[in-house]
């Protein structure tokens, strides 16, 4: 595996880095603190071509691989992670369409994905089912050339900004497999009996939409059904696949924001009469930034590698995703630290990346349930 980026990688990581460096700090404070986001960024950077671009051409995308979209979250997240996630987050189910929809799904969807004219979220998780995604309960029932859907989700990315929802459903409960029980459908947000309440109080990424939703009679046209009825288990985790590499992209950029914000800081810094970056045990935190940094990037870039030649390796991206949440959990927590008070107020960059890292280590699959994955397979 040759990990060089090309001359046309490189192009995508600089035109990002540049969007996000030019754009995201002077909103980032304001952004976090009320929990909220503006919209227009999101539409820029569709405009510039940075969402969506592992699409293909034939849909409105860049027809680039998933590594290309990871280049771009690595220097979105490194800018701003809440604003990262913000703008990238909106095709949070697009991989869905693209692997298992109907030509008129993608037809329909994709290209308002990248153009800046749709959100589209993905909502599995419940009050009841979070880690156990099969213990879903809401019901997608089928009457006539409908489907009636009923039932809560909960903590879902863009529920009160999206034009789509790909709704996990019971479609088949009476399969004795709990993994064929499941479909995605979707559900345009405009459909009567769909509602989204927005989360506030968020750790991190709070300028991230994140909501309940709840579904009550609603009902979308049988064609909405993706895929085959009661393969939304085997859809979900070829989907996770691709955006758990995703999340290690955010955890390698996030991680270089904080070695970054640590070496302005300690370069400038005196006490007893030196710079912070001359005490070793400030060198020695520094030096382990940087590998842990470089080895949780090999991971995902094997990761991405992997999923853009159509064989994506499940204990990889696992390894990949619980590292590099790890990484930036390490990484935030020593930048905060060499930070000292000045890394505990949200005027320090630091301050929010300490928040913003926690969410790597629990969504997409908590560090512990990637490790049962590393495990089982490790254990053969
Ligand atoms: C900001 C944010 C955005 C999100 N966006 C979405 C979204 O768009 N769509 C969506 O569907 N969901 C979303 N989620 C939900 C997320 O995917 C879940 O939080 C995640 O799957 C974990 O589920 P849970 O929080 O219910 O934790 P639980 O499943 O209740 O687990 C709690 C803890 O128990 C431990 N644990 C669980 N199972 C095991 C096990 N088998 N072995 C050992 N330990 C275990 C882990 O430490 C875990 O962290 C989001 C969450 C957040 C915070």
């Amino acid at each position: 595996m040759d990990f060089t980026l090309s001359k046309e990688q490189q192009d995508i990581a600089n035109a990002a880095r540049e969007f996000a460096r030019s754009e995201f700090p002077k909103r980032a404070l304001e952004f976090d603190r009320e929990e909220k986001f503006d919209l227009s960024l999101w539409k820029k950077a569709c405009e510039l071509g940075l969402v969506g671009v592992f699409i293909e051409k034939k849909y409105g995308g860049a027809g680039c691989g998933f590594f290309e979209h990871c280049l771009i979250t690595e220097e979105f997240w490194a800018a701003e992670p809440g604003i990262g996630e913000a703008i990238l987050a909106s095709t949070f189910g697009s991989e869905l369409i693209s692997l298992f929809g109907t030509e008129e799904q993608r037809q329909l969807i994709l290209p308002q994905l990248v153009s800046g004219n749709a959100i589209i979220g993905t909502a599995i998780t419940e009050p009841d089912a979070g880690s156990d995604v099969t213990a879903a309960v809401t019901t997608a029932v089928r009457d006539g050339n409908e489907w009636l859907i009923n039932g809560f989700k909960t903590f879902i990315t863009n529920g009160t900004t999206a034009k789509y929802i790909l709704a996990f459903c019971v479609t088949n409960p009476e399969n004795a497999s709990p993994h064929k029980r499941h479909s995605f459908i979707l559900v345009p947000t405009e459909t009567p009996g769909y509602k989204a309440v927005k989360i506030r109080g968020k750790m991190g990424v709070r300028a991230s939409d994140t909501a309940e939703l709840s579904f009550s009679d609603v009902r979308v046209p049988a064609e909405n059904l993706i895929g085959r009825q009661g393969e939304g288990f085997r859809q979900l985790m070829s989907f996770l696949d691709r955006t758990r590499v995703h999340i290690c992209a955010q955890g390698v950029g996030l991680s270089r924001a904080a070695l970054e914000e640590s070496l302005r800081h300690t370069k400038a810094r005196r006490q007893f009469g030196k710079t912070l970056a001359e005490f070793q045990v400030t060198q020695f935190k520094l030096a382990e930034m940087a590998t842990r940094i470089r080895a949780a990037r090999n991971l995902y870039y094997e990761a991405a590698w992997h999923v853009d030649r159509g064989k994506p390796d499940p204990a990889v991206i696992a390894m990949a995703k619980w590292y590099a949440g790890e990484t930036a959990v390490y990484c935030s927590n020593e930048a905060v630290q060499m930070h000292g008070a000045y890394g505990y107020v949200d005027e320090y960059k630091v301050q929010r990346l300490y928040r913003d890292a926690k969410v790597l280590e629990i969504y997409e699959g908590a560090k512990e349930v990637e490790k049962i994955i590393i495990a089982r397979s490790v254990l053969g």
